[in-house]
């Protein structure tokens, strides 16, 4: 029979997938001998049999009530006794972290009966009623659904009767009244009255916590997050402990570094006097950690000596919660924590140097998009406006925008807005990822807003507190702002600036330019340190996609190796147009080759200058792609113009030839239609022009002592017939044209049909380079200029997939197609050069897909050119099985 619950001291941290995150972190810590209140784990093979049938699969409430009975000894208590009863904390606990997107309940066991019990036993009666008026609440709110604000309502009235301002000063008999208001709330809402027997309690939060799998915002988070949807969510089941017991109590949140930097050194917030979710909700403003020194000494010790096994034993950057009843410590949760792109990189590069990591190791710490989230840049303070207030810089970038104070102003808004909150909770999850920023007045770097901001890379600045936010205005520093209002939030330093301050590029983009040394720098040395390493691993070269000298240039200082991708299409724009259009025009061969032998000049010129950008390096010059009609005007201005002209009884002229070319050339589908090869077969001496510039460019660059190394690529190629019409044609030019060097002739392959018959292909194409955007377009049959815009939304929000096939590479589909092809082309070819220059090129997972579809090379815009090349480091040393995590 299955086996569905784990006590605490069964399990391990390797046991994530059926124990979740935190059941199996608690395990390890139970195995290491920290003091852990005893508990259990249900697995999350309990939670997908719970979700598929709706029903508690057979034989687990039995379970339960074992581990709980062996908890029950280990406590000398009983679970919900009238005397002094034994209650019990109920968390979701999945594979991976989803802060407060799931749902917790405290203080199971608690009813009419034991509340005096436990008021009784622990000589503190006001402390066992706010327990019970909390379970209400909570139980309330996650088990049937009843509204918080019903819950939040009775609590602002009993302050107000009592004449209180915080929930601290309510007094024994207001919390009584509370939890009478609390039950009568309850019944409104149910239609029954609060479960009284313990079990019953348990067995309906378990289900609870279960369900919440399938919450809306836990749904959305796991969308964002890529987490898959079918894992399951555990339950852990743990004996309480309170932090809410007098000023000897408190609660606690810390990391083992700083989750925003790096910098060494623990770090957290404490709450005295409070239930753990009072301070990870960041409800209530906590002290900084080290004041638990003067607080508590001997748990404050404790505490730094038990992070520091935690590291050792993890080997990275830990976040803990704790609680401390009554002087003792109590350790309620550990996991590797989230931190920021930048603390990603600091810290990996300092447990290399600790010799806790190996460098392999260090990098599968770091990840093309955090390092992408990096190159975001930041204010330019120089010519800003002194700040309105500073908070805590919670998650770092540069975000200006309009001020919104509601989640659905923010998801409707079309503008840039910055998310303005007294608090953030899981609710405001649609808002937070709709927003540039998000600015909180109260809670610290652990706070929701906090957390979830800097798992998004989104900008956050919380703990704001001269903030006075009340409905559609905020004052601050004598100054009232108001919705649509511009403000600059600076997520690095905590400022919050008044109007739109300029932004300046990053540090580390900067380094990569050469601007700026990584030596003295903890950030830039660990960057340099990690790219040189993945440079070094690396089987896939990074080449960039770059149609001018200059782009050439700055992806050469990125670190790209060659270009991919030259689109000579662009080289047509501006002025040549004309030259182009004259071409599209000719009646016969004389005019036509008049045009050509226009633009022959400008583009041996082009390329003469973007070899020399790429002396010794390879530069991949692919042949016109567009359909021609693109480069004249479009057809409803001409058709306007030239009925203007005639409305006015003179000769449209120009105009008038150019509206029967359009016409003439009109498609339904143009991307379908005569574009890549297609134009080379059709236009005598098109593709010849581009192919002689290109040999002449190159033969004067050698004759300049140059060392260039131009490659020809041919688009949109489909049968192999095409290609051999076009070689043929490109070889003799090529002859012609004295001192030019070695010119290899290759293909795209974008159309479905090319990769199926990459075989036949590569008897004729020295290289293949996947044109992934048009392979997508095609194999999905997804209009690449429409889709996106018009119908994404919807199949983002089915699940269809979770991420643009445009975006990242669709392995089950295209990424067949790409495999077939690879295995194709070198059974015919086995030295053929493959490469990808569609936009998947530098995207961090299609990189990885391309090492593993064992590709030569990447191509991607200049400046995605560092987050390919680390992806491509990791890629390999992932793949060499270097990664012990
Ligand atoms: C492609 O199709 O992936 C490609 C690189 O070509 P383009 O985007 O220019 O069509
Ligand atoms: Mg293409």
């Amino acid at each position: 029979m299955t086996r569905y619950v784990y006590d605490f001291t069964d399990g391990n941290k390797d046991l994530k997938d059926l124990l979740g995150g935190k059941g199996a972190n608690l395990a390890e810590m139970t195995l290491m001998g920290l003091p852990v209140p005893p508990g259990f784990t249900v697995t999350t093979e309990a939670c997908r049999a719970y979700l598929r049938t709706g029903t508690m699969p057979a034989g687990l409430l039995t379970e339960v009530q074992h581990h709980l009975r062996l908890m029950q000894n280990r406590m000398g208590k009983t679970f919900g006794d009238a005397a002094d009863p034994l209650l019990l904390s109920v968390r979701s606990g999945a594979k991976f972290s989803m802060p407060g997107m799931m749902e917790t309940i405290l203080d199971i066991g608690l009813n009419d009966a034991s509340v005096v019990g436990l008021g009784r036993q622990s000589a503190d009666q006001r402390f066992a009623w706010d327990s019970y008026r909390r379970l209400i609440q909570m139980f309330g709110k996650t088990v049937f659904d009843v509204p918080g604000e019903a819950f939040e309502e009775e609590l602002t009235a009993a302050r107000s009767i009592a004449g209180v301002a915080t929930d601290p000063e309510l007094g024994t008999t207001q919390l009584q009244d509370l939890v009478h208001a609390y039950k009568k709330v309850f019944h409104q809402h149910t239609g029954r009255d609060f479960p009284q027997a313990p079990h019953e309690q348990l067995f309906l939060a378990i289900a609870a916590v279960f369900r919440s799998w399938n919450a809306e915002r836990a749904i959305l988070y796991r969308r964002q997050e890529r987490i898959p949807q079918d894992l399951g969510t555990a339950v852990n089941v743990m004996a309480m402990v309170f932090g809410n017991r007098g000023e000897n109590s408190g609660t606690g949140v810390a990391f083992t570094r700083d989750p925003a930097t790096g910098r060494r050194g623990v770090y957290g917030d404490y709450l005295r006097n409070a239930q753990g979710e009072d301070v990870v909700a960041g409800i209530r403003n906590a002290v900084p950690l080290a004041e638990l020194a003067a607080i508590d000494p001997a748990s404050h010790r404790q505490l730094l000596s038990i992070m520091q096994r935690l590291e050792q034993r993890y080997r990275d950057l830990c976040d803990i919660e704790f609680t401390i009843e009554n002087g003792r410590l109590w350790m309620l949760q550990t996991r590797v924590g989230k931190r920021t792109p930048a603390a990603a990189f600091v810290i990996a590069a300092q447990l290399v140097d600790e010799g806790r990591i190996t460098l392999h190791e260090a990098l599968q710490r770091v990840t093309g998009e955090q390092l992408a989230q990096l190159m975001f840049p930041s204010f330019d303070t120089t010519a800003a406006p002194p700040p309105l207030t500073t908070g805590v810089p919670a998650s770092p970038g540069a975000s200006v925008g309009a001020i919104v104070f509601d989640s659905a102003a923010a998801v409707a808004a079309t503008e840039p807005v910055i998310l303005v909150r007294r608090e953030t909770n899981p609710d405001d999850l649609p808002g937070m990822i709709a927003a540039q920023g998000i600015l909180t007045s109260r809670g610290g770097k652990t706070s929701h807003a906090a957390v979830v901001a800097r798992g998004m890379g989104k900008t956050c600045v919380c703990g704001t507190e001269e903030l006075r936010i009340d409905g559609d205005g905020l004052t601050v520093a004598g100054r009232t702002l108001h919705a649509g209002d511009i403000i600059s939030i600076d997520g690095t330093t905590g400022n919050v600036y008044p109007g739109s301050v300029a932004v300046r590029p990053s540090a580390v983009v900067r380094y990569f330019e050469g601007e700026l040394a990584a030596h003295g720098d903890p950030l830039l040395s660990a960057v340099e340190r990690l790219m040189a390493h993945a440079d070094h691993q690396a089987r896939l070269d990074v080449h960039a996609n770059a149609d001018t000298a200059v782009d050439a240039t700055r992806a050469r200082r990125f670190g790209a190796t060659g270009v991919g991708l030259c689109r000579t299409e662009h080289m047509f724009l501006g002025d040549r147009r004309r030259l182009v259009e004259r071409l599209i025009l000719a009646e016969d061969d004389a005019a036509r080759s008049e045009a050509l032998q226009a633009l022959l000049p400008l583009q041996r010129a082009d390329f003469e200058e973007l070899f020399a950008a790429m002396d010794g390096l390879p530069v991949t010059v692919r042949l016109i792609d567009p359909p021609l009609h693109e480069f004249l005007p479009p057809l409803e201005e001409l058709t306007a113009r030239v009925a203007h002209a005639e409305a006015l009884g003179v000769d449209p002229g120009h105009d008038g030839t150019l509206l029967t070319a359009v016409r003439r050339m009109h498609e339904q589908n143009p991307m379908l239609g005569l574009r890549g090869v297609r134009l080379g077969l059709v236009i005598p001496g098109l593709f010849a022009m581009q192919v002689r510039a290109i040999a002449q460019a190159a033969a004067a660059r050698v004759a300049a002592g140059g060392d260039p190394q131009p490659e020809i690529m041919v688009p949109l190629v489909g049968a192999v017939q095409e290609l051999e019409t076009v070689r043929a044609e490109a070889e003799s030019v090529l002859a012609s044209v004295p001192g030019a060097p070695p010119i290899r002739l290759g293909t795209m392959i974008e159309v479905p049909r090319a990769a199926l018959t990459a075989g036949q292909i590569a008897g004729v194409a020295e290289f293949f380079s996947f044109g992934t955007n048009d392979l997508t377009q095609m194999t999905w049959g997804f209009s690449r200029d429409d889709v996106e815009g018009a119908f994404f939304g919807r199949y983002l929000e089915l699940g269809i997939f979770s991420v643009s096939p445009f975006e990242s590479i669709d392995r089950d589909g295209v990424g067949e197609l790409v495999s077939t092809a690879v295995q194709r082309g070198r059974a015919i070819r086995p030295d053929l050069t493959i490469g990808v220059c569609g936009e998947h090129g530098g995207d961090p997972a299609s990189v990885r897909f391309f090492h593993d579809a064992g590709l030569d090379y990447v191509s991607c815009s200049p400046f995605r050119v560092p987050i390919a090349r680390l992806e491509a480091g990791r890629a390999a040393s992932a793949a060499a099985g270097s990664d012990s995590r």
